[in-house]
């Protein structure tokens, strides 16, 4: 909404790490400093997305640049959007329609979340994105668990929503693999990695062997002991962090 996007004006934004990647000052610049098409830029607009958020402004230059990161930014600041377009734009076809054989089969983009209400509404804002294209976007459940057990259906996925616990009874029955994901995403990232789901993503973690991995975590909040955590599981971390002003 509207009064989300003035909010973003007045929001703070820190940024610690090396060689942090510039901030985008619009939405356009990612067709000139990315090369997005602007078509993309076009469905963005159609959904209101107009201006970058804060976060949305310095996180998605950081993934476009395969930085590794931890972003803590408010409830409604539009965390989701900040990984997607950018895991989105990199993925560069769906792998159906992929010309590139270098791209391998399987899951590319695995995004988790603790629950299954968050997880559809990751999966609602990826349909937003993917409007028009040949994107797979499975969001797991009982039911499409069953459908990935099939080889056939299961390379020809792009992105993978989850739970943490529904993925890792899979992995244990061996009914998926994370070789070809190459991009890895802890929303809610404050309940992630506490006592309740922590063994299960460490699992998750373990399994995603790709040696260009690029893992980010996300959350409203992120107490000490959880952010120890997270540094661990990045390489050459950058730590973005949103604090709205006068609040
Ligand atoms: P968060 O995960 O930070 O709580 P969401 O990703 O759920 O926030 O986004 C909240 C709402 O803001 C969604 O409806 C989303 O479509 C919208 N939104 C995201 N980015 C923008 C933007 N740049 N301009 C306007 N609305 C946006
Ligand atoms: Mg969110």
């Amino acid at each position: 909404t509207s009064s989300d996007v003035k909010k973003s004006k007045k929001q703070r934004v820190t940024s610690k790490g090396n060689n942090i990647p510039i901030p985008l000052e619009s939405f356009e610049e990612l067709t000139t400093r990315y090369d997005f098409p602007s078509r993309m830029l076009q469905n963005m607009g159609k959904n209101g997305w107009i201006e970058p958020t804060g976060i949305q402004a310095h996180g998605i230059p950081m993934i476009l640049e395969s930085r590794d990161l931890a972003a803590i930014s408010p409830t409604g600041t539009g965390k989701t959007l900040t990984y997607l377009l950018p895991i989105i734009f990199k993925l560069h076809a769906p792998i159906s329609q992929s010309i590139d054989h270098d791209v391998g089969k399987g899951v590319r983009a695995l995004i988790l979340a603790p629950t299954r209400e968050l997880a559809h509404q990751i999966y609602n804002e990826s349909l937003k994105i993917c409007e028009g294209r040949k994107w797979r976007v499975v969001l797991y459940s009982k039911a499409s668990a069953a459908t990935l057990a099939d080889k056939g259906v299961r390379d020809k996925t792009d992105i993978l929503i989850s739970t943490p616990l529904r993925l890792v009874a899979s992995l244990k029955e061996k009914k998926i693999d994370l070789d070809n994901v190459r991009h890895l995403v802890l929303d809610e990232a404050d309940r992630m990695l506490d006592t309740e789901f922590l063994s299960q993503v460490n699992e998750i973690v373990a399994s995603c062997p790709h040696g260009s991995l690029q893992t980010s975590v996300f959350s409203a909040t992120l107490p000490g002991s959880a952010e120890q955590v997270a540094m661990k599981m990045l390489k050459d971390p950058i730590r973005v962090i949103v604090g709205l002003k006068d609040t």
